[in-house]
Order: C-alpha cells, then sequence, then structure tokens
C-alpha cells in the first residue's frame, strides 16, 4: 500500500512543480482543449464495447486512451499533458469501467500514466534528433512512456499478488503489442495535429477498429474458460491439445496425457453443500495448474474431472508423466480448502484424486486415442481403491484403413 500512495504523491508533487514553473500560452491551452475533446469523443464513441470489454477480460487492460496522452505528452507543457491524461482517463472510468474498477485503482492508474507524461515531456525537452518530433525522440519517447508505465503497474501486480510471477507482472505480448500500436496512433495523432487538427478525425477509424478486435480477443478467451475453475474448458482443451499433439509428434517427442477423477466427490456436495464443492473444484484446478508447467495444458473435462496434457516429455517419457501425477494426488491429498461460510470458515479435507495418464507415441498420435487409454486407466484405479495413479500403454494410431480405438493395456 505505501509505495503505491508513494507513487501518488511523487505525481502530485511533480504535477504541482511543473504548474508553478509553467508558462502556459493560448495556443497550447488550445491544443490541450482539442485533445481532451478527442478523448471524451472516442470513450462516448466507444463506451459500449468497453464496457462489453470490462466485463469479459481476464487480463491486464491496455488502454486505448493512450492515443490521446501520448500525443499530449509529445506536444505539450508536463503540466497540459497531465490535465488531458486526467480528464480523459477519469471521464473513462466514470463512463465504461465503474464500478468494477475501484477508485484507488483509477487513481493509481492514472498518476502511472501522469508519470509516463511527464517522463516523455523530459525526453522532448532533451531536444533529441535537432528537436521537436522526429523518428529518435518519438521512438525515445515511446519507449519511456511503456517503460514507465508498464513498470509501475507491474510492480503494482507483483506486490498485490500472493505469488508474484514475472510472467503475469509483464503482461502478455499480444497486450504490449496493442500497447505500441496504441502509442503509435497517438504519435501520428499529434503529427495531424501539427499540421491540421482535423485530420485528427481520420484516427478515429482505425481506433475503434482496434477496440473490436480487442473484445474479439477477450470474447475468444472467455468462451474457452470454464467459468469455475479458470481453466479451459473441454473444447478448448481438445483444440488446443491437439496443436500440441501434433506439435511433439513433428519433434519426435512424445506428450504426456492425465485424465483426473476427484474420489467420492459426490460425498463432499452431499455433506458441505455445492457451494463448497465449486470451491473445492477451484481449489483442485488451482494445484494442477502450480504443479505443471506454463506451457502444459489443463482443463476442466466437466463435472468433477480433469485433464492435463503435459507436451514433449522428456527422456524418461512414462516414467516423467508418472511422477508428475503422483506429486499432483499427493498435493490433492494435503489441499485443505478453505471456504468462507456464513456461520463462520470450513476447512474441506481429505480429498483424494484417481488419475489415469498414457503417452502419445512418438512416430504418429491421434488425441482421441491417447486419451482413450488414460480413461481406461482411469477406471483401473479407481477399481483398484482410488487414491491411486495407473498409466495406459498407448498403441500407435490406426492406419486409415482400420477402425475403432486401440485397446488400452492398463498397468
Ligand atoms: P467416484 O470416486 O466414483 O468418482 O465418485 P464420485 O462421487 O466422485 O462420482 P460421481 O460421478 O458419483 O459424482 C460426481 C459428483 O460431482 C456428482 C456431482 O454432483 C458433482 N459435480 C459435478 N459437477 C459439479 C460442479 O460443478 N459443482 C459441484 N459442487 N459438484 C459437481
Ligand atoms: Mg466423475
Ligand atoms: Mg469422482
Amino acid at each position: 500500500m505505501l509505495p503505491v500512495l508513494l507513487v501518488e504523491l511523487t505525481t502530485v508533487a511533480l504535477v504541482a512543480v511543473s504548474l508553478r514553473g509553467a508558462n502556459i500560452d493560448p495556443s497550447a491551452a488550445l491544443l490541450a482543449t482539442m485533445l481532451c475533446g478527442f478523448g471524451l469523443l472516442h470513450t462516448e464513441i466507444a463506451v459500449r464495447v468497453e464496457r462489453v470489454r470490462r466485463r469479459v477480460s481476464v487480463t491486464a487492460h491496455v488502454d486505448l486512451s493512450s492515443v490521446w496522452t501520448f500525443a499530449a505528452a509529445l506536444l505539450l507543457p508536463p503540466a497540459l499533458a497531465a490535465v488531458v491524461a486526467v480528464v480523459v482517463f477519469t471521464h473513462l472510468w466514470w463512463r465504461s469501467w465503474r464500478p468494477r474498477v475501484a477508485v484507488y485503482r483509477h487513481v493509481f492508474s492514472t498518476a502511472t500514466i501522469v508519470l509516463a507524461c511527464l517522463a516523455v515531456s523530459a525526453v522532448m525537452a532533451a531536444d533529441i534528433g535537432g528537436g521537436g518530433i522526429n523518428l529518435l525522440s518519438v521512438g525515445l519517447a515511446l519507449l519511456v512512456y511503456t517503460t514507465v508505465n508498464s513498470a509501475l503497474v507491474a510492480g503494482a501486480i507483483a506486490m498485490s499478488s500472493a505469488q508474484p510471477d514475472l510472467s503475469t507482472a509483464l503482461g502478455r505480448w499480444d497486450d504490449n503489442m496493442l500497447e505500441i500500436a496504441t502509442l503509435s496512433l497517438g504519435a501520428l495523432t499529434a503529427v495531424a495535429l501539427s499540421v491540421n487538427p482535423l485530420l485528427v478525425l481520420f484516427v478515429l477509424p482505425p481506433l475503434l477498429v482496434l477496440h473490436r478486435a480487442v473484445l474479439v480477443r477477450h470474447l475468444e478467451e472467455a468462451a474457452s474458460t470454464d467459468g469455475k475453475t479458470g481453466l479451459l474448458n473441454a473444447a478448448a482443451w481438445m483444440v488446443q491439445a491437439e496443436r500440441a499433439l501434433r506439435k511433439s509428434v513433428r519433434r519426435g517427442a512424445p506428450c504426456g496425457v492425465l485424465v483426473l477423477d476427484l474420489d467420492h466427490f459426490k460425498l463432499v456436495n452431499d455433506t458441505h453443500g455445492h457451494i463448497a464443492g465449486d470451491h473445492v473444484l477451484a481449489a483442485v484446478a488451482d494445484t494442477l495448474r502450480t504443479e505443471v508447467r506454463e506451457r502444459d495444458l489443463v482443463g476442466r473435462f466437466g463435472g468433477e474431472e480433469f485433464v492435463v496434457l503435459l507436451d514433449e516429455l522428456g527422456e524418461r517419457g512414462a516414467g516423467e508423466l508418472e511422477a508428475v501425477a503422483e506429486r499432483i494426488r499427493h498435493r490433492v491429498a494435503a489441499l485443505r480448502v478453505e471456504i468462507p461460510t456464513p456461520d463462520g470458515p470450513l476447512t474441506v479435507s481429505g480429498l483424494s484424486v484417481s488419475i489415469g495418464g498414457a503417452v502419445s507415441p512418438t512416430d504418429d498420435a491421434e488425441l482421441r486415442s491417447v486419451l482413450q487409454v488414460a480413461d481406461t486407466a482411469l477406471y483401473s484405479a479407481k477399481r483398484a481403491g482410488r487414491n491411486l495413479v495407473r498409466l495406459g500403454r498407448a498403441l500407435p494410431s490406426p492406419s486409415p484403413t482400420s477402425s475403432g480405438l486401440p485397446p488400452a493395456a492398463a498397468g
């Protein structure tokens, strides 16, 4: 909390200093008013798309309104650029983000944008590449703006998360690409404004197309995610696992598939209720995610059944798959799920999971065949008393002339 406050106080102090020294001429004030006007117009036109995006988005949020603040930072004295940032982002928050984004988060993210603008003003004041807007100064300004903004946001994410992880803090590469696209449009806006302010109208159509493109990605993401656990849903897992398996086959490395089913899960529901059952499913999903590598695919197959695809297993193949499965089985057995209830916290423990696994053949492999083998192995684990791992032996895929699934040899 203290570092966040520090960032906010620093921002206020720097803006106050730049306001005191500001010598604002009427043309700069007019430019700032125009940028605020375009920013407000942009928010109003995109308000519906942005609201949907906020609702479905699970990843870090890139602000397309940076087009206006970056242009302001390139053209205006620092105090005026800060005013544009505050006006545009507060209006955006008021119209599209409230109440999903709390005031304190809005204040912090506005502070990071103001700081980024002040840093860009410093770059522009250094008259790099002969001064004014040129390739070198804009390139450097772009780098400085995204670095300041991302570093502060990454710091805040790292501090608020229990398990800080660099890739989450740095954001996804396509979000970063979006930020660069937005700032590039901001640079072109600054150029247009210096030639003829009306030319800025040509910035609005590509900006709205960018909004739509981003929304489509977020909707795709929401459609492939299981709502209760945040894992891939069955359909999305199948599509991605098929792709990963094909890639592994091309590289001649085997893939491993695990099918997991919680033991006597109906008892959890019957004893503690379905809401508690849902908490347990989410906790098991978290355990699965943390026990495999980032690139492995974890999905909820349905009910209390999960699937994992471990791509490109090492030399040990089946041995490695079995070790991962055993680790997961132990972690689930040790799990204590704390569930808040109106009567105080409830702890569910004593869970167990049965796991079936199969390793794909390296020459040619079909996902459904490998899954079938893992599923048969799972049933053999259940029959043998539950809370067990069993691996099946995956046979090569049938040739195009034969039909049916290969038999599984559970061992
Ligand atoms: P087994 O060891 O043989 O797997 O026994 P089980 O009780 O786990 O299996 P069964 O198939 O009899 O029951 C599965 C239970 O999972 C029944 C169903 O109510 C519960 N379930 C399925 N989906 C959900 C869900 O989304 N939330 C909750 N809370 N329970 C669910
Ligand atoms: Mg089941
Ligand atoms: Mg079960």
